[in-house]
């Protein structure tokens, strides 16, 4: 049944590798076992996906030799898959596509469900958003009739028909998109964001200010703020406008203010914040 199912996703153009199978218990067919990380979803083939065929005798041959092997496909050629595994995953993407998920390929999987859309060109994304990893270029999926570590199978909620559906305009923006992840981890490789979260929190403290120290919080933000003007990642307009502002909302005189930030501003474009070396998203955003 599994060798049968394999042979038709090859004949759909889709690379098939074997992949190994928990028993009823959850336990990896793998060396490792009980202690494997990730029972049933890993290929048993030495060089993994690279070595992913749409030949049938190849097919054949692995299938002979692991009758109950689950199965991989490669993802990228003919698909991407939404990989959601959880209900917040699942409520997450409803609710980023506006209510409803697109009515293409879906898969029941342990925990969760597989959604099949057309290639996007992207490689793999995990945490698009809680619950949501993608699977494109350089990935794959475990695909029905495939026994899951958690008990069942996968199957098929909707069946592929001609062609998957396109990604919508909203999940394809957050495929491209920096990954939550990366922002956490290095918040300065997407300095466009970073700057804006900046100049938004620069004037809240300017704003919240006490008496007696209004007039050095507005130095040290234009300041700050400037060295991010120089980087060219903010526009000088801007600051000055939310700067002031916010310095108004303090109390400060208008001309006090003025003078205060286009010298906070001036003496920090001389200093621009350093470019992250070997870092091309800086100097794109
Ligand atoms: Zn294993």
């Amino acid at each position: 049944m599994s060798l049968t199912a394999a042979l038709a996703y090859a004949r759909h153009g889709v690379p098939v590798l074997p992949v190994h199978t928990p028993d009823l218990r959850g336990t990896c067919s793998c060396d490792r076992g009980v202690r494997c990380d990730r029972p049933g979803k890993h290929p048993r083939l030495r060089h993994g996906l690279t070595e992913a065929s749409t030949d049938p005798r190849l097919i054949e041959m692995w299938w002979t030799r692991w009758p109950a092997a689950n199965i991989g496909l490669r993802t990228g050629i003919v698909m991407d898959v939404a990989d959601i595994d959880s209900a917040e995953g699942w409520h997450g993407l409803t609710h980023l596509l506006g209510g409803s998920l697109p009515a293409g390929p879906r898969v029941r999987t342990g925990g969760g469900w597989h959604l099949w859309f057309r290639p996007t060109g992207f490689g793999n994304r995990v945490h698009l958003l809680p619950g949501l990893d993608w699977r494109g270029v350089g990935g794959y999926v475990v695909a029905p009739p495939s026994r899951h570590a958690r008990g069942g199978d996968y199957r098929w909620v909707r069946r592929p028909g001609d062609e998957p559906p396109g990604v919508p305009a909203a999940l394809r923006a957050l495929i491209e998109g920096p990954s939550p992840v990366d922002v956490v981890r290095t918040p300065i490789a997407h300095p466009g964001r970073y700057a804006r979260a900046a100049l938004t929190a620069e004037a809240e403290r300017v704003a919240g200010a006490p008496v007696g120290s209004r007039n050095d919080t507005l130095n040290r933000a234009a300041f700050a703020l400037g060295r991010l003007v120089g980087a060219g990642l903010l526009d000088p307009g801007d600051v000055l406008r939310e700067l002031d502002r916010a310095a108004r909302f303090a109390g400060l005189g208008r001309v006090e203010v003025r003078r205060t930030i286009r010298s906070g501003l001036t003496a920090g474009r001389r200093m621009p914040i350093d470019a992250v070396p070997g870092r091309t998203p800086l100097l794109r955003a």
